[in-house]
């Protein structure tokens, strides 16, 4: 554990070798606690696209990978688990220094990663077609599931290897091969997990990486005639983009994309219970996760107490060094993203809503020069309020009452998005209700943020399309074939 010293040279991974992008340029990538560079990154462009593409159709047409069977495949995705348990500590160490997410949550992450290696792994050869009861009795025939070819996985800056997991897992057990482009503000982590693959004896063109940006790296797979799916987590401006441009061969689209989520609670919940889900749903991660609760629906009888009791709480959160086991709420982990979210704060503020904390950026001497903003209330929040339907992806929860639960079903639907939902009650015929009632792809009750490589997670709305995790996760990278044999 600890931030690697002086600026790191970093390289892409095609066909297996560690290369230079063809522009020969590089691009910084910054510590978001120090606001330093510590590591330089390839600049790729649509050349290295093309390299990339190319051994990754090599390897899934005619190369090793497309010679060994699906038992074999099975038992790399394990190694590649135990390799990365073994690894987590410095590879959690790598996340927090490019994208200042704690230390403390990164470990856990990280040291969770393997589950869906070998989740996925265990089910590679376990995947079966079926002779169907055909009503033309002269056929016979018969279904079989076959990986869908290229996949092209592009992740953002929040979770880059979790969230690289859940699509690698799945496509590689399925057969699938890979060029993955991670977020141009957090490559460092998913070129460290290539020398895991390498170690593990994954063939050449297996799974290879391309670093840049969106506009020009993304762009280039989300066109290219060679890939047959993309996988990718992020916006939902760039998920539109994506479909948009993937058009030309219909690739396959898993897109997972943004949130509103509400969190409901309910006369009844037991509110210091709340109370703690609420605030580690909102501010975990500074805000910037998908599920993020930002939305905090309250029953009127309970507004006030449970408003109290929130800040109370919130106000004790201790801001600092994301490495510091100690510490609570790191910093944003792009200027870019620090600026929007102090303009949205202004925004909010701009519409009438109650500032009850923060709404500015965090100046405590433990901060540094890190881009911190405080922990931030609004109360007295509408929900046709522009806070209460962007997706903010920071430290700021708007506060709406309602006074009976087909209004707070009503509210929390209200919004183009549907990732998740907060539920806090202790009467389990609501709770039942509840789920039923939200139109969101994951319900929690009286939890929030919990995952597991078991459970499906995708969005409905303009969260996306598809599910990752899960069983039928890997299905998504296999396309259906129908055998028709005649006698
Ligand atoms: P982003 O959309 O800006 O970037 C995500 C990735 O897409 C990056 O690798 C980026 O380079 C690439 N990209 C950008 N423009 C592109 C284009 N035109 N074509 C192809 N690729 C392009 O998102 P971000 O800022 O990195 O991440 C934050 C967003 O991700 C938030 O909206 C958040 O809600 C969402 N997110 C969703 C989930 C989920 O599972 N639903 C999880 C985490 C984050």
């Amino acid at each position: 554990m600890g931030r690697i010293e002086g600026i790191k040279d970093y390289r892409c991974f095609i066909d297996g070798n560690w290369v230079a992008a063809e522009s020969g340029d590089v691009f910084e990538t910054t510590d978001p606690f120090t606001a330093k560079h510590w590591a330089n990154m390839p600049r790729c462009d649509a050349r290295d696209v093309d390299k990339a593409v190319a051994a990754a159709r090599a390897a899934f047409d005619t190369g090793e990978w497309s010679k060994i069977n699906a038992t074999q495949r099975g038992h790399l995705l394990r190694r590649l688990g135990d390799l990365i348990a073994r690894d987590a500590d410095h590879l959690a160490s790598v996340e927090v220094q490019d994208n200042g997410k704690l230390y403390a949550e990164m470990r856990g992450q990280v040291g969770y990663i393997p589950q869906w290696f070998y989740y996925f792994g265990g089910m590679a050869d376990k995947v079966e077609g079926a002779v169907m009861p055909i009503d033309k009795p002269d056929m016979f025939t018969y279904t079989r599931h076959e990986p869908i070819g290229v996949v092209a996985a592009i992740t953002p800056w929040n979770s880059p290897l979790l969230l690289l997991a859940w699509k690698m897992a799945p496509a590689l057990a399925a057969g699938c091969t890979m060029v993955v482009k991670p977020s141009e503000f957090t490559s460092a982590s998913t070129l460290e997990l290539m020398r895991l693959i390498e170690e593990a004896g994954f063939p050449k063109g297996v799974v290879n990486v391309v670093t840049g940006f969106g506009q020009d790296v993304g762009e280039a797979l989300s066109t290219h005639p060679g890939i047959d799916k993309i996988a990718f987590t992020g916006g939902e401006f760039s998920g539109r983009k994506i479909m948009e441009k993937s058009a030309g061969n219909f690739k396959r689209l898993t897109l997972e994309l943004g949130g509103k989520s509400a969190q409901l609670v309910f006369a009844d919940a037991d509110l210091d219970n709340a109370v703690k889900g609420v605030v580690s749903g909102i501010f975990a991660a500074t805000g910037q996760t998908c599920i993020a609760g930002s939305r905090l629906l309250v029953h009127d009888s309970i507004h006030d107490e449970f408003l109290e009791k929130f800040l109370a709480l919130a106000a004790t959160a201790r801001m600092g060094d994301p490495m510091d086991l100690s510490t609570q709420v790191g910093p944003v982990t792009t200027q870019p993203q620090y600026n929007r979210i102090l303009s949205m704060i202004e925004m909010a503020k701009g519409e009438g809503a109650s500032c009850m904390m923060g709404g500015k950026p965090a100046d405590r001497p433990e901060c540094g020069d890190g881009w911190f903003i405080e922990p931030t209330v609004f109360a007295g929040v509408r929900n046709d309020m522009q806070i209460a339907q962007q997706e903010v992806f920071g430290p700021v929860l708007s506060v709406i009452r309602f006074s009976d639960d087909d209004e707070a079903y009503s509210i929390a639907n209200d919004t183009p998005y549907g990732l998740a939902a907060g539920v806090w009650t202790s009467d389990m015929a609501r709770a039942f209700t509840a789920a039923r009632r939200l139109r969101a792809g994951t319900i929690w009750t009286n939890t929030y943020r919990a995952v597991s490589y078991m459970m499906p997670f995708g969005g409905f709305k303009n969260s996306g399309q598809g599910r990752e995790s899960g069983q039928d996760a890997i299905y998504d990278y296999m396309e259906t074939k129908s055998v028709w044999m005649a006698f």
